[in-house]
Formats: C-alpha cells, sequence, structure tokens
C-alpha cells in the first residue's frame, strides 16, 4: 500500500492535490525540524526554512544539517561531489578546492 492506497479495483488512486501537504502541515513539519535541532543553531536554521536567510546562510544551514550539527565535520567533509562541497562554511577559502586528495579525480 502506497500513499494509502491499496490498488484495490474499486478504489481511486489518490490525486495530486490530495497527497500535497497543507499549510498547516508544512508549518508543523517545519517546527518539528527546527525544534530537533539544537539551541545554538535554530535561528540560522530557521532563517534559511522561512526564506530570511541569505544564500551563504542557507547553504551553512544545509551543511549544519547534514552533518548533525558539527561545524568540525563540515571542514573535514568528504563528499567531494556534493554541489555545496565547494561552498561549504567554517573551511578557510583557500582550502576548499585544495583539500581533494591527490588520488581524486577532477570534480
Ligand atoms: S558539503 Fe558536505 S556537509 Fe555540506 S551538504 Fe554537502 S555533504 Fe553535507
Amino acid at each position: 500500500m502506497i500513499n494509502g492506497y491499496s490498488g484495490a479495483t474499486n478504489e481511486k488512486p489518490p490525486t495530486k492535490a490530495s497527497r500535497m501537504s497543507t499549510p498547516n502541515e508544512i508549518e508543523a513539519k517545519r517546527q518539528k525540524r527546527i525544534q530537533s535541532a539544537p539551541e545554538s543553531t535554530r535561528n540560522i536554521l530557521s532563517r534559511a526554512i522561512y526564506g530570511q536567510a541569505t544564500r551563504s546562510g542557507a547553504i551553512k544551514a544545509q551543511c549544519l544539517e547534514c552533518v548533525g550539527f558539527d561545524r568540525l565535520a563540515i571542514t573535514e567533509c568528504q563528499a567531494f561531489a556534493c554541489p555545496l562541497w565547494q561552498y561549504r562554511p567554517y573551511t578557510p577559502r583557500g582550502k576548499l578546492s585544495g583539500t581533494l586528495p591527490a588520488s581524486s579525480p577532477a570534480v
């Protein structure tokens, strides 16, 4: 059963509109996500989620959430193919592209 649809012959599949979240559901999901973050990072996460952060702030929020809110882990991130890798925060500018291991293929 997918999305409550069992595939029975008299049952209509859910429409796209019926699968969309309501504004209240969206707000609840956003608040749950913000509240699950460490208090010290809730502000940047909240600003990014509500479109009030700069682009670099949104990248910071994404990277923080990605690595479990561990700033050091962002600087040591090995996901070289991630679209945000060259832009990840807390990493000195000169270190960004220069941290690729010698054996890594060019990205
Ligand atoms: S650059 Fe690294 S920490 Fe940032 S989103 Fe990509 S994988 Fe996650």
